[in-house]
């Protein structure tokens, strides 16, 4: 059940060093959103179909899934831990990041929900938990299909709609970190000598974005096989 959790945020703060690897971005945005984006009915039936959809992935390990969340809290930020519980912590700013759609949302739950079931390369051996660029791989080669028609209708295809999501969340990522906003038609042609462990770039990330919506294979520009 989706919980609210205005004391946790206290704690959460703290834990987000610990738990850097599962991090949205690593770049602390300093920007905060208290306006736009999606309605508080959307964001609290996105993460309610969420937890549906995916306590089936944590039931095959006998555990429990569950998102925490404050939609009060402006902070663009959300991440995945695996304590007793498989959690997801999301923060209100997220839904308010420029452009933001419910689908982009979903895309953000994606990645996050990816660092806890999206399997190798993992960045910590013990919790298992994904690296950053498999959690994005994840997000669109498995996670999309099977949340995108639980998702309120749209015009565009599943991919059409993937790519404009991702499109929303790179542009993000990127103006954290003062760089121009990726472009599907210009990827990151770079070659990882070792798998990045931390999050790649923004253009790499669409690229990835994009790789798993084609069914292509993880780019070179993270992903050193
Ligand atoms: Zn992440």
């Amino acid at each position: 059940m989706l919980r609210t959790f205005s004391v946790f945020i206290l704690c959460a703060i703290f834990v987000v060093p610990l738990d850097a690897a599962a991090t949205l971005d690593a770049a602390v945005p300093v920007l905060r959103f208290t306006d736009g984006g999606l309605t508080r009915a959307q964001f609290s039936q996105t993460m309610n179909m969420f937890e549906a959809v995916f306590a089936p992935y944590a039931a095959r390990d006998n555990r429990t899934f569950e998102i925490l969340s404050d939609w009060n809290e402006a902070w663009p930020q959300a991440f995945a831990r695996r304590w007793e519980t498989d959690h997801l912590i999301v923060y209100g700013g997220i839904a308010r990041i420029p452009g933001s759609t419910v689908d982009s949302f979903a895309l953000t739950l994606c990645h996050e929900v990816g660092h806890l079931y999206g399997g190798e390369p993992f960045g910590d051996e013990h919790n298992r938990m994904a690296v950053e660029g498999q959690a994005d791989y994840w997000a669109t080669s498995e996670c999309w299909e099977k949340i995108i028609h639980e998702l309120p209708l749209r015009e565009g295809s599943v991919s059409d709609r993937g790519v404009a999501a991702a499109i929303v969340l790179s542009a993000f990522f990127a103006a954290n970190r003062n760089l121009p906003a990726p472009r599907v038609e210009t990827p990151d042609t770079s070659v990882a000598e070792r798998t990045n462990l931390t999050h790649p770039l923004p253009q790499c990330r669409l690229d990835t974005y994009v790789a798993g919506l084609e069914m292509n294979e993880r780019p070179r520009c993270w992903w050193a096989p």
